[in-house]
């Protein structure tokens, strides 16, 4: 029996403290959410070496102040290696991955080079040539090797894998042979992340439109792992004055900075709020009729341009 039942999911990096921007995320994946009477789960995507301890409970309590709920205990990638390792097992037995000993350095010359694949950014495929003596070579180079997906067969077109994006629409990209497993054996993020929300129960992903070019890829790798892809709903980030994309630097930007200053969680929420066309709430409790009222279709489609609040001496 199949249901209906909406999961959603929330899955920072605890590699700092959250800001504006990736709070303004988070509501909106809990908004996406909650308006469908659905579930919200919590994973800390860990494994990238930048993690530090005092970022998951630093990022739990500022999501938690805002009166955002969640539903089990966090999970965290670095407990579940076990699940990744056997979809790379896997992948691996289907013959469906190679090694690769380039350099990034490497990647971006053949990339750049006339009658180099596009599109920009993708891999060139230079490992999956090589000859069996090659190979031999660079392993015994001692160059670490990542594992890179074989995505199509050497003489089938590109692979396009388009994705519907509820609020983008239509989204369509070649997939390139991307990376599996990094070089230091680490299981890498777009595989982790198909794993990760299959196994989670996840049917909706809400999160920056940065990552809108990875959700070909993890369309493709979730097809082939015969999981159930889910639906996607990018959204625009938060710009800093100078048009990039917010940071530190931009100023008083994480709900500790702004505590500091003498506001509340809730005019950190009313801030958010207006920054997305939502009314203010006077209570963050009030915040579940707002996911009640919530409609995906009127969301702003520019990154909204944070402008700090003016200094008085
Ligand atoms: N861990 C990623 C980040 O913090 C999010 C990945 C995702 O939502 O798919 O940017």
């Amino acid at each position: 029996m199949t249901t209906d039942l909406t999961v959603g999911r929330w899955a920072p990096s605890p590699t700092g403290d959250l800001h504006l921007g990736n709070l303004r995320t988070a509501l909106l994946a809990w908004l996406f959410a909650r308006s469908a009477g659905g579930r919200f789960l919590w994973r800390f995507e860990d494994l990238d070496g930048a993690a530090r301890p005092r970022f998951y409970e630093s990022q739990l309590r500022d999501v938690a102040a805002l009166g955002l709920d969640w539903d089990g205990e966090p999970v965290r990638q670095s407990d579940r290696l076990a699940l990744y390792r056997d979809a790379i097992a896997e992948l691996r037995r289907r013959n469906l991955t190679y090694e690769c000993f380039c350099t990034r350095r490497e990647i971006a010359e053949a990339a750049a080079a006339p009658h180099g694949p596009s599109p920009e950014g993708a891999y060139p495929g230079t490992c999956r040539r090589l000859t069996r003596a090659e190979l031999k070579q660079r392993r015994s180079s001692g160059r670490p090797a990542a594992l890179r997906l074989r995505v199509g067969s050497d003489d089938s077109e590109p692979t396009e894998v388009t994705v519907v994006d509820r609020q983008l629409g239509a989204y369509a990209s070649t997939v390139d042979d991307f990376v599996i497993q990094r070089g230091d054996g680490t299981p890498a993020y777009n595989l982790t992340v198909v794993v990760d929300d299959a196994a989670q129960g996840v049917t909706e992903i809400v999160r920056g439109d940065d990552l809108l070019p990875s959700a070909p890829r993890q369309t493709h790798l979730a097809r082939l792992l015969s999981l159930e892809p889910p639906s996607y709903a990018h959204v625009p980030l938060v710009l800093g004055p100078e048009g990039r994309r917010l940071a530190k630097r931009d100023g008083a930007v994480t709900l500790q900075d702004r505590l500091a200053l003498g506001e509340t969680p809730i005019d950190f929420v009313i801030l958010l709020l207006s920054s997305l066309g939502l009314d203010p709430v006077t209570s963050l409790d009030a915040l579940a009729e707002t996911a009640q009222r919530f409609d995906p279709t009127t969301l702003p489609r520019q990154p909204w341009v944070y402008e700090p609040p003016a200094v008085t001496a």
